[in-house]
């Protein structure tokens, strides 16, 4: 009996490319897509402040801080207030941190102010004042994590660090991968193969971080990739497969609307704007139900971002 062959389906058919790809580009080492990555870099790079000799190490960590879940232009206004009014970590640590939470406005996740806030502290307490050099120092501080150790090292010190954030390993899933986009939580998989993509050199590998991150932000965007205006279309493993649709997991949808995070937005705005402790009837004004209204505002206290006080009366944090 003869067995009939398998015809390939277009799934099959997209995995064997992508698999292929990643083959040709660790093999690579990704050296086919520095030129004309950092070179697009270099004519198209925004001007951002946080790039700019001036803003050095803190500005970079500030910034990194910030951008982390929020987009560039709702960062660049609270960016300059922040930097002008803290220019060095010592300054912010020397103030209460509940005037990080008022200063951090509506970025979002205002946990980010208190972490950045303790980290100041960190810096000043260990490091005299000025942010370490060291990868494993910077990961040392409270609220620094890797992703955030790798970018300061790398912005701000030019050493040679793989920095995957969400529009790297876009760009990484698409051009060498062949997939429409990344897993929802970084894998070990896209580890090793940024480690792999990283050029050798390290002021090389510095501009590749800082370019492949530009390049998900202005031209591979998660929904409409300008491909047309790609610097690397010809190798993009993506492209090369016919762009096939993602057969991952579902990608997480960010809601807002109704949820505890957007009861304990209204919550600190009102604490925010205050130059004095807030009765618990103002707090009750911003959201009409009672239960998620209490479990938002138990929220904000048990992260510190809210501190009790006698009489039912709220502040944002003074110690
Ligand atoms: S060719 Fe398109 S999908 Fe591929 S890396 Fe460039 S913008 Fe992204």
């Amino acid at each position: 009996m003869t067995s009939t062959p398998a015809i390939p389906t277009p799934m099959t058919a997209a995995a064997d490319t992508a698999s292929a790809a990643v083959s040709a580009a660790e093999a690579a080492d990704g050296t086919g897509l520095h030129g004309p990555v950092t070179d697009w870099f270099a004519e198209h790079a925004r001007d951002l402040p946080w790039r700019r000799p001036e803003a050095g190490a803190w500005g970079v960590m500030v910034s990194e801080f910030m951008l982390q879940q929020t987009p560039v232009s709702r960062v660049l206004p609270v960016y300059e207030q922040w930097l002008a009014r803290w220019p060095r970590p010592a300054d912010l640590a020397a103030e209460a941190p509940g005037e990080a939470v008022r200063a951090w406005g509506r970025l979002g996740y205002p946990r980010r102010a208190l972490r950045l806030h303790a980290a100041a502290s960190a810096i000043q307490e260990r490091h005299g004042g000025d942010v370490p050099r060291e990868h494993a120092q910077l990961l040392a501080l409270p609220g620094v994590g890797e992703y955030t150790a790798a970018a300061v090292a790398s912005f701000a010190y030019g050493q040679r660090h793989a920095v995957l954030d969400t529009n790297v390993r876009r760009v990484f899933a698409r051009a060498v991968t062949g997939r429409q986009y990344p897993p929802n939580a970084t894998t070990a998989a896209e580890r090793k193969l940024a480690r792999a993509l990283l050029p050798e050199d390290e002021e090389l590998a510095s501009r590749w971080a800082a370019a492949t991150m530009e390049l998900g932000a202005l031209v591979c965007t998660a929904r409409s990739p300008e491909c047309h205006r790609c610097p690397i279309a010809a190798q993009c493993a993506w492209q090369q497969a016919g762009s096939p649709v993602h057969d991952g997991p579902p990608r997480r949808a960010q809601t807002y609307a109704g949820t505890d995070r957007q009861v304990r937005g209204k919550l600190l705005a009102v604490l925010r704007e205050a130059v004095t402790p807030v009765p618990q009837v103002a707090l009750d004004a911003v959201w009409d139900e009672p239960v998620q209204r209490a479990r938002a505002l138990d929220g904000l206290v048990s992260d510190g971002l809210v501190e009790p006080l006698s009489g039912g009366r709220y502040r944002l944090p003074h110690a």
